[in-house]
Formats: C-alpha cells, sequence, structure tokens
C-alpha cells in the first residue's frame, strides 16, 4: 500500500519547527516507524515535518556530569562510539542490538523514544540509565526525567505542541555495573521482555522491567533485588498478573540475567 498523499517541509530552524508542528504537521525523524504507519494509512498527516537538517539536531556533547545526545542522533552512530566513555560504552552494547544497521543507519534514538513503542531498546534503557528528555515547545524547554516520560503504549509525556530536541544522559563512572537482558524470538526484532539493571558505586541500584506491553516499570531502588535476586524477581513479576505465564517466566529470567550482569566486577 502506498501512503495517502501530504505536504513535505523542512524546517531549517527550530521556531520553524515549532510552527509547523502547532499547525497540524507530523515531525519525521529516520521515518523507521513513521512510514510503516504511513505505507498502512494508520498515519494520514497533510503535512510532514522532516527535522533532519535542523541545527543540533543530531551529535553528542559532554558538560559537566552531563552527555547530551541530540534527538536526531541514529542508533548507528551510537552504536559506532558517538557518545564517549561508560555511558557511551553501555549505550553502544544497546544501539547494536536493535533491528539490523539499514534501520540503525536512519532510526534515532529521539524517534524512538517519541514513538514510544513499549518494546523498543531506548524506551527501556534510558530510564534506567537516569536520562532525561529535553522538550522544546512554544514557552521554551522543558526537562522531563525518563522515568515516567513514557506514559502509556505509543504515548509520552510530551505535549501536542511540543518536540523531543534532546536526552541527557549522566557521565558514569568506569567501576559502573551493567546489566541488559532482552528476549527476542529472532535477531533484529522487537523484544518481548527486557530488563535493564544499573549499580553506580555509593547509590542505590536501579532496574526497569520493559517490553511488557506497557510503559516501562521503573525500580529505583533495587537493592533487594540485588540481595535476594530470585525471591525479589517472583515478587515483582507477580505484579503482572495480566500477562501469560510464560512471559512472567522470562521476566523473572531476564531480571535475573540482567542482575548477573550488573554484579559482575
Ligand atoms: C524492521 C524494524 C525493526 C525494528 N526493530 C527495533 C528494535 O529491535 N528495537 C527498537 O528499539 N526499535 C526497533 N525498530 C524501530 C526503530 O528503532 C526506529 O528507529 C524508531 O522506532 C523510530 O525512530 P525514527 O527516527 O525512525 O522515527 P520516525 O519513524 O521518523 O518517527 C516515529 C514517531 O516519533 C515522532 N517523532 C520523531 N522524532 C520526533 C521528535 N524529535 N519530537 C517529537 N516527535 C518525534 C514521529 O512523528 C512519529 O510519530 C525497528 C524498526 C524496523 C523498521
Amino acid at each position: 500500500m502506498k501512503p495517502a498523499a501530504f505536504a513535505y517541509a523542512r524546517p531549517l530552524d527550530w521556531s520553524e519547527a515549532l510552527q509547523l508542528v502547532a499547525s497540524g504537521a507530523r515531525p519525521a525523524a529516520g521515518t523507521q516507524s513513521l512510514g510503516p504507519l504511513l505505507n498502512l494509512r494508520l498515519a494520514q498527516p497533510d503535512m510532514l515535518a522532516d527535522l533532519r537538517h535542523l541545527p543540533d539536531y543530531a551529535g553528542v556533547t559532554v558538560t559537566g556530569d552531563a552527555i547530551r545526545i541530540g534527538a536526531g542522533t541514529t542508533h548507528a552512530a551510537i552504536e559506532d562510539g558517538a557518545v564517549p566513555g561508560r555511558t557511551g560504552a553501555i549505550m553502544a552494547g544497546v544501539a547494536r542490538r536493535i533491528a539490523y544497521r539499514p534501520v540503525r543507519n536512519r532510526g534515532t534514538i529521539g524517534g524512538s523514544l517519541a514513538h514510544a513503542d513499549p518494546a523498543a531498546d531506548w524506551v527501556a534503557v534510558m530510564p534506567a540509565l537516569g536520562a532525561t528528555a529535553i522538550a522544546l515547545g512554544p514557552r521554551g524547554e522543558r526537562r522531563i526525567a525518563l522515568d515516567g516520560f513514557v506514559t502509556g503504549i505509543f504515548e509520552t509525556a510530551l505535549a501536542s505542541d511540543e518536540l523531543l530536541r534532546a536526552v541527557e544522559v549522566p557521565v558514569l563512572p568506569d567501576a559502573v555495573g551493567w546489566g541488559h537482558w532482552k528476549f527476542c524470538r529472532k535477531i533484529g526484532e522487537f523484544s518481548k521482555v527486557t530488563a535493564c539493571v544499573l549499580a553506580v558505586p555509593g547509590a542505590a541500584p536501579r532496574a526497569v522491567l520493559a517490553a511488557l506491553d506497557g510503559p516501562p516499570r521503573v525500580i529505583a531502588d533495587a537493592s533487594a533485588l540485588m540481595a535476594d535476586t530470585e525471591a525479589e524477581a517472583t515478587r515483582i513479576v507477580s505484579g503482572f498478573p495480566e500477562l501469560d505465564d510464560w512471559r512472567r517466566a522470562v521476566a523473572q529470567t531476564a531480571l535475573m540475567q540482567a542482575v548477573a550482569a550488573a554484579s559482575q566486577p
């Protein structure tokens, strides 16, 4: 099937992009999710606003203890080391397991978060890393913690007149423990269950359980999960009675595997 006809706009600055969005244009990034929606006519916008030519839309800057990643930074750029240090190594490991390289060449971190597919990788990983979304709207920039950014299936805390401009992640120490485990039926497919654990020395460990048909479940203090992993993982997954038994069993395994990886020296 072909998309319904739409007009195409290429804003060259953010205020023009915001005006287009306010007048009903649909933002377009890598179009890896939007393209199929258009082709299936599940989305029929009158106009697309192609964000890819905006200044500072893609790229990475480090200021003090924060790394700002432009929303238009592709999964491939992150895979190839665009983000420095231990944070970058963690993110590169996640990026290289998103879909296939042709999808990663075009798909963006901002598009993925704004799309808010519950099974998407950054939707699970960004809250675990303690990231913050930088939204831009008519009233200026607004910071939204990624723990709470995704509010439902394909729903976010972005207002209809806002764009996701960047994501900020902390500079993590080398000694940080990290575990990321996802279950895909075959390589390149969306996850059926994802678990992440971040253990920063001197701070409460954080865990995320995601890809369970809803927003990610963030466990802000996962100390109990680290201490008594199997019992706590059983307790956490019992909070998802709507899932099939096999899915809860995989979720428990995901948590235990992520804890095991994060506990390695
Ligand atoms: C075959 C295939 C396999 C895939 N497998 C995976 C996978 O395993 N894991 C995974 O995480 N993802 C996967 N994806 C999705 C891929 O990661 C996409 O890159 C991502 O979902 C959307 O990013 P995009 O840049 O292409 O956004 P687009 O498709 O251009 O946009 C997606 C949505 O976000 C909106 N949007 C885009 N940018 C902004 C912005 N800056 N501000 C506000 N709204 C915005 C658009 O209007 C649209 O609604 C897969 C995709 C394909 C085609």
